[in-house]
């Protein structure tokens, strides 16, 4: 359901969002299919509805750089270039506050965070409602042109948001450009909204990201991945191996969901690994989980982590 923005259209959105719902967020650059950021099951169904065949972690949205402070820590030069930039089209890749209570799954389990503040009043007005930060990739389905007006977003997802707020058409269109600050030299990881010559005059010479994460950000090299040795397609754990489940398994050490869901599980994964990558434990084996809906990118991660 489309909805044109007044006090109570915010105050439903505040509501979905509350309830684990994903909405449709209008900002400068694209649509946002918006989740609470340190909601895990939230999140775990951005992935589910765009189909997103693997977890790559997700920009996070605030509404000042106090209220991002508390997830990310910002140098210098980040603050120098929020100061310029935001609210705005550019997102900042930081460490990520070890303390902070932000899903796992936000990130992919790195220890960075890429933050932003937009620029669109509703997005803006619906933050400082809201209060907490919130994920938001853009809300088309995986693979799909990224949407720049409300209906684009309806039309890909229609029943599955508790609402989409009518922004009108995205001013920018394009998504932010990406800067990780997370090393001493600048690396531009997509170009985007703000042009890198701009942020070159406070920054200096940004480097381009050489490799292939910005086609495919999901192979990011830094992904989480246990210490331990991962087996997957388990049934029993062997000698000193933890035993992560799904679904009906006995003698689970963890189990990822009982009932077998995939959002669930996806929702437990990097929490549940981290848990058992503990060297009291030889080794993690992993029971078969399905190869559909969340499952490819649960398996996706897993296999990974195997490899
Ligand atoms: P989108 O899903 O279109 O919003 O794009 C998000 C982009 O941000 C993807 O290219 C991600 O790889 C990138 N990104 C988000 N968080 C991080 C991070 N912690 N480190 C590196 N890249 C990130
Ligand atoms: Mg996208």
């Amino acid at each position: 359901m489309i909805i044109s923005i007044g006090p109570e259209e915010i105050s439903q959105a505040v509501a979905s969002l509350r309830n684990g719902q994903l909405i449709g967020l209008p900002t400068e650059t694209v649509y946002g299919l918006a989740a609470d950021a340190t909601h895990d099951e939230a999140v775990a169904s951005i992935f589910e509805v765009k189909g997103r065949p693997q977890f790559n972690p997700l920009i996070i949205h605030g509404h000042s750089v106090e209220s991002l402070a508390e997830y990310a820590e910002l140098d210098e030069r980040a603050r120098l270039l929020a100061e310029k930039f935001w609210p705005g089209p550019l997102t900042l890749v930081l460490p990520r506050k070890p303390d902070s209570n932000l899903s796992l799954l936000v990130s992919a389990g790195l220890d960075t965070v890429a933050v932003r503040i937009p620029q669109h009043p509703v997005a803006l007005k619906l933050l400082q409602a809201y209060g907490k930060p919130l994920a938001a990739p853009s809300a088309n389905l995986s693979g799909q042109v990224s949407p720049t007006r409300a209906q684009h977003v309806d039309d890909a997802f229609g029943d599955q948001l508790g609402c989409v707020l009518d922004g009108g058409s995205c001013t920018v269109g394009l998504e932010s450009t990406i800067v990780d600050l997370t090393t001493e030299k600048a690396v531009l990881l997509r170009p985007g909204g703000v042009p890198n010559e701009e942020l070159e005059v406070l920054l200096g010479k940004i480097h381009n990201y050489k490799g292939t994460e910005i086609r495919s950000p999901g192979m990011l090299k830094s992904h989480y991945a246990p210490g331990l040795p991962v087996r997957l397609n388990a049934q029993n754990a062997g000698p000193g191996e933890a035993l992560l489940g799904f679904g009906d398994v006995k003698n689970a050490t963890l189990n990822l969901s009982v009932s077998g869901d995939l959002v669930e599980a996806a929702a437990n994964l990097f929490t549940m690994l981290r848990q058992l990558d503990h060297p009291q434990h030889s080794g993690i084996a992993i029971t078969p989980i399905p190869h559909h809906g969340l499952g490819l990118a649960i398996n996706d991660r897993i296999y990974r982590a195997a490899c």
